[in-house]
Order: structure tokens, then sequence, then C-alpha cells
């Protein structure tokens, strides 16, 4: 059966050696999308072989983080390092059937073949001394020296794929070496566990960062050599920091729970990422369903995508003012608290309601909920001077008096007694909202004035006009 007619299913394919990262995130976001828009099957595997850099750490960050962006793995995660026998028994295989060879040059041999080759104008590369041939006389085995697998990879005719983002890519068999799959300790090498395991999880599509498409090649002949089927290919451009360089921690954060921390939504994260890369005509806000129900390769770009903070932010502030208040408190209580806030006497989702229109992050709502949340502190001294003048204090003073009359406390009559105090003095808006703002909250700007006196309470309200008016 081809890829075309299997069940879809696509895999994210992370090595564990570092937080799960902006690219990597993206990518793992196209794999699931096209095997939910597939109804598919969509495998995490993680590529721990690398032991050395690999980390427990570094996989729960990888879990963590896809968790977070709501993309559950169907299966998985499967670690390569738990399916060492398997790779063995294939090497062992390949052995047998002649498709692989044992190489008994040592390293310091095939650097002089590259060498040689290099002198001759050619693409350095292993030379062929230990591939078997009929009728060639392969030279006698050196003692003590443990060999090398390699594959013994076609060397006449072409491999090519149809991109599934950059379309006809060939490569001629004369350039690819005879790859090492295994080392001379016995270990299978990255190239060999990657197909052994795209064959094994049945996987139909592989959609991964262009910085592998030079593996491509090798990897479909060893599929070949295997019997197996060869997947489609999907190689998508990395993406570029707002210089136009690739993206690094020069360009801010770029582990993906770092955007939790700096208060971003999973749905915006979801929705700026996959325009990263992807477009559906000129949709720029849509959901994870959405997304999926549309995912289609050919609207990947063949080109870079650029990171564009202000864009993101764009798009979390659109999340954020949609999301629900009461879902938006629960979330920034935390961060209030860990500003040094206090949430239990305050209606939280009210106070949500008055800034949600404007914060791009909720890191941002959180600051902005201070001003209800944190003990008051009066305006610096220098902004009370110029603002409570001895004009400001009177009109602050009827308006002290008419909302300690007031039946009721709420938006409609707080701003009915702020238009009565205007009429009184014949003053416009300004006069009285700067003084009232500054005595009430310490701050010259807040949300609508008449929202914030309701949510504080009558008493704290009083309590403050007294204190910048005696
Ligand atoms: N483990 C590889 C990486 O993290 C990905 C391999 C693949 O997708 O084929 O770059």
């Amino acid at each position: 059966m081809t890829a075309h007619s299997r069940p879809v299913r696509t895999r994210f394919a992370p090595s564990p050696t570092g937080y799960l990262h902006l690219g990597g995130a993206r990518t793992a976001l196209f794999s699931w999308a096209f095997a939910r828009h597939h109804q598919g099957t969509f495998v995490l595997r993680i590529e721990d072989t690398d032991v050395e850099r690999s980390t427990p750490e570094a996989v729960q960050a990888i879990l963590d983080g896809m968790d977070w962006l709501g993309m559950q793995p169907d299966e998985g995660p499967f670690y390569q390092m738990q399916r060492m026998d398997r790779y063995r028994e294939l090497i062992q295989q390949m052995l047998d059937n002649g498709t692989a060879y044992y190489c008994y040059s040592s390293p310091e041999e095939v650097d002089a073949m590259r060498e040689r080759a290099r002198q001759l104008g050619l693409k350095p590369r292993y030379d062929g001394t230990w591939r078997p041939e009929t009728g060639k006389q392969l030279p006698a085995i050196p003692e003590g020296r443990a060999p090398v697998v390699r594959f013994k990879c076609p060397q006449e005719g072409v491999t090519s794929w149809e991109d599934l983002v950059k379309g006809t890519i060939s490569f001629d068999n004369s350039e690819l070496d005879d790859l090492i799959i295994a080392r001379a300790d016995g270990t299978p090498t990255y190239n060999f566990c990657v197909v052994v395991d795209d064959w094994d999880m049945a996987i139909t599509h592989v959609i991964r960062g262009d910085d592998h498409v030079n593996n491509t090649p090798r990897q479909i002949t060893i599929l070949q050599a295997l019997n197996a089927p060869v997947p489609c290919y999907g190689h998508v451009p990395m993406i570029l920091g707002p210089d136009g360089e690739k993206l690094s921690k020069r360009h801010g954060a770029v582990s993906i729970m770092e955007y939790d921390t700096q208060g971003y939504l999973p749905e915006a994260m979801i929705n700026y990422l996959a325009r990263l890369g992807w477009s559906h005509g000129d949709d720029e806000i849509f959901s994870a369903e959405q997304l999926i129900e549309w995912f289609d390769t050919r609207q990947l770009s063949k080109s870079a995508a650029q990171w564009d903070p202000k864009k993101l932010n764009w798009v979390n502030a659109h999340y954020i003012k949609h999301t629900d208040s009461a879902v938006l408190a629960q979330n920034i209580a935390p961060r209030i608290e860990a500003l040094g806030g206090e949430v239990s006497n305050i209606e939280l989702a009210a106070v949500v309601d008055l800034f949600k229109d404007r914060a791009e992050t909720l890191q941002d709502l959180a600051t902005d909920a201070l001003l209800f949340c944190s003990p008051f502190v009066p305006a610096p001294e220098a902004l009370q001077d110029e603002v409570l003048t001895s004009d400001a204090k009177d009109l602050l003073r009827t308006f002290s008096a008419k909302a300690t009359e007031l039946s009721e406390w709420n938006v409609a009559s707080i701003a009915q007694a702020i238009r009565d105090t205007l009429a009184e003095h014949e003053v416009k808006m300004p006069k009285l909202g700067i003084p009232l703002r500054v005595a009430v909250t310490g701050r010259k700007q807040t949300p609508a004035i008449d929202a914030v006196l309701a949510l504080l309470g009558r008493s704290t309200v009083l309590a403050r006009l007294t204190l910048a008016t005696h």
C-alpha cells in the first residue's frame, strides 16, 4: 500500500535535549492538525538515543508544552532507547541479506578517504573499501578492530519524492554515502532509528523542519532496502527572528512554556503558531477546531516565516477579550498573588471585565487588577500637587457629599452623581475625572471611573476622598 491509501498516521519526534521550543511546537502542531483533519493518529516519539544530551526533565518539558497547547498524542510517548533490540534485529537482517555490510576502516582512514576526494574536487565520502560486490576481493580484516555497519546504498539512479511543502526533490544516488547504521559499539545511528520507527509505527506522513531534507534520501533508500512503505514527506521552512536571522534565544523567549509564564493563552499560541508558515485565505483569527477543519499541506508556505511579537500580542489580546471573565479570573488569581496582591476580598471576574479589552497578556491583566487587589498607594506627591488643586478639591468634596447620599452604590448611580457634580460646578468631565482617579486610585489613568468606584465600594472611595481633600 502507498502512504496515500493507508490510514493517516503522523508523528512528532523531538530529541529531548531541552525545552519544547517554538519551532518544535509548530512542527508538532502541523503534524497534529494534519492527523486530526484526516481522523488519523498522532504519535509522539522521543528520540533519546543521544544519551549524553537527553534528560528526563526535557522529556517532561516536551510533554508539558504539548499538554498546555492541547496537542495530546494518540499514541506514545515511545522511547527509542527502549527499542534497541528491534534496531539490532533489523541491522542483523540487513547484514544477512546483503543490504548492509561490516566496514573495518578506522575513522582516520575514512578521514583520509574524504581528504583525497576533496583534493580531486569530489564530494568528500567513504570510498567503498569494504563494500562487497560480486567478484570483488575485500581486504583482510584488521585484527582487534570492531567494525561499523554500513548501509549498501544503491549507487545508480535517483532518489526523489514529492515534498508536501517544497515540491519534487531529487538526489542522485551517486551522491549518497554508504551511511553508517551501527557504530563500532553496536549502537544504531540516528537515521536508522528514525527509519525503523517510521516503519514500525506505520507513519504515513512525516512533517518536519527542513533541516532534515538531507536526511530524507538516506531514509528513503533504507526504507526501500527494508521493503517498507515510504511515507510522504513535508519539510517546513524554519522560523526567522524579527531581524531575519534564525530564531534563537536572542529574540526573547523560545521555550513554549515561557509564553505561559508571560501570560499568553494556549488558544492564542496555537492560532499564532499555525499562521507562521500556514494560511487559510486572509483568516488571522481561528480556533483549533477551524485549523483542523481547514488544515491542508498545500497551504504551507515554501518560504521561511518571521516571528512577530507584536502580532502575537495582537492575537493574544483578541483571545483575552473574547475569553469568559470568570475563566480569566481563575488564571490570573495566582499571578496577582505572585505580584503580592490579595484576591480573596474582591469579585475578580468583575475586575477582569474592566480591563480585559485592553490587556495584551494575562500578566498585564494581573498587573492592572492590582488596583483592586493590593493596599492603596496614594499618588506621588508631585502628581497630587499637580492635579489636586484647590478647585479640584472643591469638586471632589461636592462629589463626596453626593456619593454619601446615594441610596444605591452602582455604576449608574455613581455616573449620575458625577454628572450632577459637573453640572453644579459648570465644568467638563476631565476636570473631575482626573482628580477623582488620582485621589481614589493613585493613578491618572484607569478604566471607566464610575465602574472603578463601583467595584472599590463606597466606604473605600469615601475614605480615600477624605484623605485627598483634607
Ligand atoms: N529528532 C529530530 C529532531 O528533533 C526530528 C526527527 C524527525 O522528525 O524525523 O530534530
